[in-house]
């Protein structure tokens, strides 16, 4: 007989929600759907000084983008009410009654200890495996404190308490909170019920290593959106940070991260949060859009970089970069020359072009022999005989045009930039050129 999963996403507002929130978030999420079960979010808000509603939103927000849905808690309701820790004063306090009635509590220097029992205590974890902590010596593991003078209750008390009546089936959470299990535990016995399946999930490192933290870049979900990410480029690549499916596969939709996805299978090594990795896998998703998902997806990033959007070359020239770009920001980057005729000329670029001597005599040749192209088609080809007219190759001649043309080095192809930019707009910019360089 198995009783239905319920597990539980318990942040405290912290302002934004961080990467391995939105991990720990999304493997309880997996877990929950594969199982069938439910995902109750939890608002650890006992800390006041942190309850403002952007906070709250901030969570919501973080979820609601990467496509984690829960069902219990805020805007769901549910028969285990209220969510929010510091509507719960109530339930705490039925449960500390139970622990005084039965000695297990007492006062000291107006704070309210819970009496250990002093034998050792081992946490069977899913991914850690077993861990012991002997409270024999009450020296090195003195008596916990559960409520403060000002009659709040701690963390570990509501935690445990929530856990219990909310009749969670498995924790999944952050591996910080491994060493306070055997707390917990000493709580369920308490308690007189049954502790739930514990997976304890890896530590996130940085670049250097070190414990990914709030400053790090990357730390925070709203950051991919500012980004460009897509949400399930996102979604993907959080799920690889301390799990894989056991084979090369990398790129894995939400429905095959659901099916695949495994509690004992989360490597005990902390995983190591790569951006580059996430970027290059944007970019898998990214290049996957059909070009009308990708126009779409695109516009607000370029309607805040003010490329008029109804312009109708821009179709053509968002798709022309659609391969090159590992985030939806990159985009406006990349293409607002086209809409600016006083866009800046880069100085690595600009340079290049002035160390090639013949660049102004070429780039004259190529204004003329442009003014006179009747069939805009052939513009592409016209730099060729231009240069082979002046005797020069063809490169001495197409990348001072492309510093011309767009005052990049690189980045969208120069016959596509041809095309769009036209020919009255080509002639123009050539000439702005010779003015400069
Ligand atoms: N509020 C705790 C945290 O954000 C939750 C711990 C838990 O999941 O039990 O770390």
């Amino acid at each position: 007989m198995s009783s239905k999963v319920r597990t539980r996403f318990a942040p405290s507002p912290t302002g934004f929600l961080h990467l391995g929130g939105a991990r720990t978030a999304l493997f309880n999420w997996l877990f929950t759907r594969q199982n069938g079960g439910s995902l109750i979010l939890r608002i650890e808000d006992t800390d006041e000084k942190r309850n403002t509603e952007e906070a709250f939103q901030a969570i919501y927000e973080g979820l609601a983008w990467m496509g984690i849905d829960w069902d219990e808690g805020h805007q769901k309701g549910g028969d285990y009410g209220p969510y929010n820790q510091s509507q719960r004063t109530a339930l705490y306090q039925k449960w500390f009654d139970k622990l005084q009635a039965d000695g297990r509590v007492y006062e000291d220097d107006r704070a309210w200890r819970f009496r250990f029992d002093r034998k050792p205590v081992t946490v069977s974890d899913l991914v850690c495996g077993e861990t012991t902590i002997d409270y024999a010596n009450e020296e090195i593991n003195p008596d916990m404190t559960i409520r403060r003078p000002d009659g709040s209750f701690t963390f570990h008390f509501v935690n445990v308490v929530d856990d219990v009546e909310m009749e969670i089936t498995h924790v999944i959470r952050g591996e910080d909170h491994l060493m306070n299990t055997p707390k917990h535990i000493q709580l369920y016995e308490a308690f007189g019920v049954k502790p739930p399946i514990f997976a304890h999930i890896p530590l996130i490192l940085n670049d250097s290593g070190k414990k990914m933290s709030k400053r790090d870049e990357g730390a925070a979900v709203k950051d991919y959106l500012a980004m460009g990410f897509l949400p399930e480029a996102m979604t993907n690549f959080v799920a690889l940070l301390g799990w894989n499916p056991k084979n090369d596969e990398e790129i894995l939709s939400v429905e095959e991260l659901i099916s695949k996805f495994n509690l004992n299978q989360i490597n005990r090594a902390p995983a190591k949060f790569d951006l580059t990795k996430a970027l290059w896998m944007n970019q898998q998703y990214l290049g996957k859009l059909s070009a009308d998902q990708f126009l779409k997806a695109v516009r607000p990033s370029l309607e805040q970089a003010n490329i008029p959007t109804e312009n109708s070359t821009l179709p053509r020239a968002v798709a022309a970069v659609q391969e090159k770009v590992s985030s939806l920001n990159e985009v406006a980057d990349m293409i607002s020359f086209l809409y600016k005729d006083d866009f800046p000329y880069d100085n690595d670029a600009l340079a290049k072009v002035r160390k090639n001597e013949s660049a102004p005599a070429l780039l004259a040749a190529l204004k003329d022999a442009w003014s006179i192209t009747e069939n805009w088609d052939e513009a592409k080809a016209v730099i060729g005989e231009t240069a082979k007219a002046n005797d020069a190759k063809m490169g001495q001649l197409m990348f001072p045009t492309r510093v011309a043309l767009s005052g990049l080095g690189g980045g969208l192809d120069l016959g596509e930039m041809i095309a769009i930019l036209g020919k009255e707009q080509c002639v123009a910019r050539l000439k702005r050129f010779s003015a400069i360089s």
